[in-house]
């Protein structure tokens, strides 16, 4: 059990309970939000008592790191953690000049199993708790020594297959005795579930929406995204229209260039078509080879695809891969180390 995954009310009466005064809930906010602490042993200002009743009752953090790889040429760091139960996830945080950002999961596996992506290679085991969602948040920002710029909901998993989970993880570090995360530096990446757009729309928070394209018609887009969990692209076109009605935000597309299958001249064009009627932006991302056998087009032709789609008058741009050196993309990692022994953390008694 993780304090993360409480809600105040349950943290101030278990203080309570063990007749703590009032102010020792904020105290552990300001370790675990402001100061970014993982373990108890940091926070000085806390009786050893206390510390000793907290440690044995609850864990003040939910991810054990496996593996921490740094890109030493673009400072790119992921991490592999493994949680409670001993599967593992993954974590990225990326550094350009003026603007750090986080790329979290929110499922170990993924239900929907696009054909390039590692995450879905197994399918889903489990949906992330809120707690072990706002840790990844943290262990970025435990990195940085300061708070993350942006978060971007893109890592393992299909975020909208588990919105009860994310909404509550973001609407905590959103307050402002926790991180004061604004919604503007939120993006939650989905691959199209329709009530999940739709709901996302009508909690009014201005998080920005990408959507994963890869394909211009449902025909192509079969060969990339399995039936199980694939909605018909009218229908996510809508959804999406309804989310910048509802939200003002501008909607990303974001489209894997694979060679030979979606980067043609006509498909181009049809990708204009399709970007001006949802007004908006296209991010384009190399296929990256290493879940699959199908490939990026060559960064010349990557090159040519964005520059044709600005030269139509399409907000595009070409994702640069960030630590290619330690297998970056989505999911790889785990597939390494799906499981680990988490033995450190078993056995804990739970008190909530
Ligand atoms: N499940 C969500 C968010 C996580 S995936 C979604 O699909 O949108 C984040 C992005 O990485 C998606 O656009 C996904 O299609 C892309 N992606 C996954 N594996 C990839 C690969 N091997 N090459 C290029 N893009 C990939
Ligand atoms: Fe899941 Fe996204 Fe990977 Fe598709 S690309 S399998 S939706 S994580």
């Amino acid at each position: 059990m993780n304090l993360k995954d409480q809600g105040d009310d349950a943290l101030k009466e278990l203080l309570v309970s063990w007749k703590q005064p009032a102010f020792r809930a904020r105290q552990l906010k300001e370790w675990l939000y402001g100061k970014f602490a993982v373990s108890y042993e940091e926070m000085t200002n806390l009786p050893a008592a206390l510390k000793q009743k907290l440690s044995e009752s609850v864990r003040p953090f939910s991810l054990e790191t496996c593996q921490r790889l740094m890109d030493e040429a673009d400072g790119t760091v992921k991490w592999l953690s493994a949680l409670e139960d001993g599967n593992t996830i993954e974590t990225v945080l990326i550094r350009v000049p003026g603007r750090t950002t986080v790329c979290i999961s929110t499922q170990v596996g993924c239900p929907v199993r696009c054909v390039f992506c590692a995450s879905g290679r197994n399918g889903l085991v489990r949906n992330l708790t809120k707690g072990e969602i706002i840790d990844q948040v943290i262990l970025a920002c435990r990195e940085l020594q300061a708070r993350v710029d942006n978060i971007v909901v893109m890592g393992m998993g299909e975020p909208l297959l588990n919105l009860d989970s994310l909404q509550l993880a973001l609407d905590e570090i959103a307050r402002e005795d926790t991180l004061a995360f604004g919604a503007r530096h939120v993006t939650i990446s989905t691959s199209g579930i329709v009530p999940g757009i739709r709901r996302l729309a009508e909690m009014g928070r201005a998080w920005n929406l990408a959507f994963s394209l890869h394909a211009v018609n449902d025909e192509m887009r079969s060969q990339i995204v399995p039936p199980a969990v694939r909605f018909p692209l009218e229908e996510i076109f809508a959804a999406c229209e309804y989310h910048r009605k509802l939200t003002g935000r501008m909607l990303t597309l974001e489209y894997a260039l694979i060679n030979g299958k979606n980067d043609s001249r006509e498909t181009m064009d049809r990708l204009v078509e399709i970007a001006h009627r949802l007004h908006a932006k296209v991010n384009l991302i190399p296929c990256n080879p290493n879940a699959s056998r199908l490939t990026a087009p060559t960064m010349r032709r990557c090159y040519e695809a964005v520059d044709y789609l600005v030269s139509r008058d399409v907000q595009a741009t070409l994702r640069h891969s960030h630590g290619q050196g330690i297998l970056a993309a989505c999911g790889q990692l785990r597939q390494a180390h799906p499981v680990v022994e988490a033995a450190s953390q078993k056995g804990k008694p739970q008190v909530f």
